[in-house]
């Protein structure tokens, strides 16, 4: 009788894992993405097929399940191999906190360990190259769910652009993204115009960082130095952080960026300018302008044009949605009409970063935003701080400073220097590590 009992349980159990194995995903499941390890091997089923009250310890893991999630949602993907539903629903909803899979996109892949009663122990979720979720079970049932850390590889690269017709143009010629020459253009865009003022034959050195992992590119890092040289002069750009924020600086410690950004929008378009007196399209009366308009669609993204630190996001009378940003030495930005406040006060927001969304709530005839600063309370006009720039490196930094300066200057001459030799092979390219050999 035992062992009649014995040979069906082997039968199913065999037949269970018969159906794991000819589970076929659907033709268009493919993903580029893998996962760190190789999945273990399936033990033999034998091993595992012994009555439930021989297992002392937690029962081992019976059998590893993956695949890309395609056009299925989680659900489907993990009931389809006879997950029990229940089982399910308790794994997302532990992930949700960190990860939820209403943004599960078809690449996506999964790798599920069961036990014998196809319950989940562990299930791992991968997004991208560098995103991943681990979930292992508790014994109440839930998980705890994390984001794996994924060690990137970080190299150091040299290379030099020239221009023949537009610095976008020079970086796609040496196979780079158009995101270096945005890095390039934000580092110098408060002393070059590159709509107008590159030349054919201007050259640009430029030291970053590349992060990749398995030898896939990832990401950039940041630019650590940058050298532009025209025919009449050159800047260089280092970067160094002052113990607050990261900022670029000249060869003598002066900072290249200036205090405010010229403007909170990206592209925006000035509708209505800084003004003692002007007609009031909404109240009708003359009244000062004590700020500058730009109009753009709602929803465009608002820039903080300073670091600092929100000091007022609410509404707040004829300006609707308010946020309000205070600076070093008595500065104050408002953005107004906000149709969504991204931060709340006490947060620090560094130059550049989104901080609200371009409406027309409070005194608005359209979406625009009302762009405000004030010195001590007073409102200023916005246009004449375009040249104030930030606080210069404090003499108790410039050792440091000059060590930097010059580890990196030897970065760009050499490549400069190798460029030169090269200059009948334009995609050869050079590496820090041959700069390094050859230094
Ligand atoms: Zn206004």
């Amino acid at each position: 009788m035992h062992w009649k009992l014995n040979l069906l349980a082997g039968l199913c159990g065999v037949a269970l894992i018969g159906a794991m194995f000819f589970f076929i995903p659907e033709p268009a499941a493919t993903s580029n993405l893998q996962f760190s390890s190789l999945p273990q091997k399936t033990p033999p089923a034998t091993k595992h097929l012994r009555p439930k009250a021989h297992l002392q310890v937690a029962p081992a893991v019976y059998n590893i399940k993956e695949g890309v999630l395609s056009h299925r949602t989680l659900y489907e993907a993990l009931t389809s191999c006879e997950i029990p539903p229940s089982e399910v629903l308790s794994l997302s909803r532990s992930f949700r906190p960190v990860f939820d899979f209403r943004c599960a996109k078809p690449k996506d892949i999964y790798r599920v360990s069961l036990n014998d009663q196809n319950e989940i122990q562990k299930f791992v979720y991968k997004t991208s190259l560098t995103d991943e979720y681990e979930a292992i079970k508790k014994k109440d049932g839930s998980y705890t769910v994390q984001k794996r850390e994924i060690a990137l590889d970080k190299t150091v690269i040299s290379k030099v652009f020239t221009i023949n017709s537009s610095l976008y143009q020079a970086v796609a010629d040496f196979g780079e993204s158009q995101r270096i020459a945005g890095m390039i253009a934000d580092i110098f865009a408060w002393d070059i115009d590159f709509y107008t003022a590159p030349r054919k034959g201007d050259r640009i050195a430029v030291v970053y960082e590349r992060f990749s992992r398995n030898g896939h590119f990832v990401r950039y890092g940041k630019i650590l130095a940058a050298r532009y040289e025209t025919d009449q002069k050159d800047y260089s750009a280092f970067l160094f952080n002052d113990g607050h924020f990261d900022n670029y600086f000249d060869e003598n410690g002066q900072p290249l960026k200036n205090m405010f950004l010229r403007s909170p929008l990206k592209f925006g378009k000035m509708t209505s300018g800084y003004s003692i007196r002007r007609f009031h399209p909404i109240c009708k009366r003359y009244k000062a302008h004590t700020g500058i308009d730009y109009g753009s669609p709602t929803g465009t993204p608002i820039l903080a044009t300073a670091n600092g630190k929100v000091t007022f996001a609410g509404w707040k009378n004829g300006y609707g949605k308010l946020l309000i940003v205070r600076h070093p030495n008595g500065y104050e930005t408002y953005y107004g009409h906000c149709s969504r406040l991204l931060k709340k006060p006490g947060q620090l927001v560094e130059q550049g970063q989104v901080v609200a969304r371009v409406g027309q709530t409070g005194l608005a005839t359209g979406p625009h935003v009302h762009y405000e600063v004030r010195i001590k309370g007073t409102p200023v006009n916005p246009n004449n701080l375009k040249k104030t720039r930030v606080t210069p490196l404090r003499p108790s930094l410039m050792a440091k400073f000059k060590k930097v300066v010059n580890e990196r200057t030897l970065l760009v001459m050499n490549a400069l220097r190798e460029k030169a030799k090269l200059v009948n092979r334009p995609t050869e390219t050079e590496s820090l590590d041959s700069v390094r050999k050859k230094a």
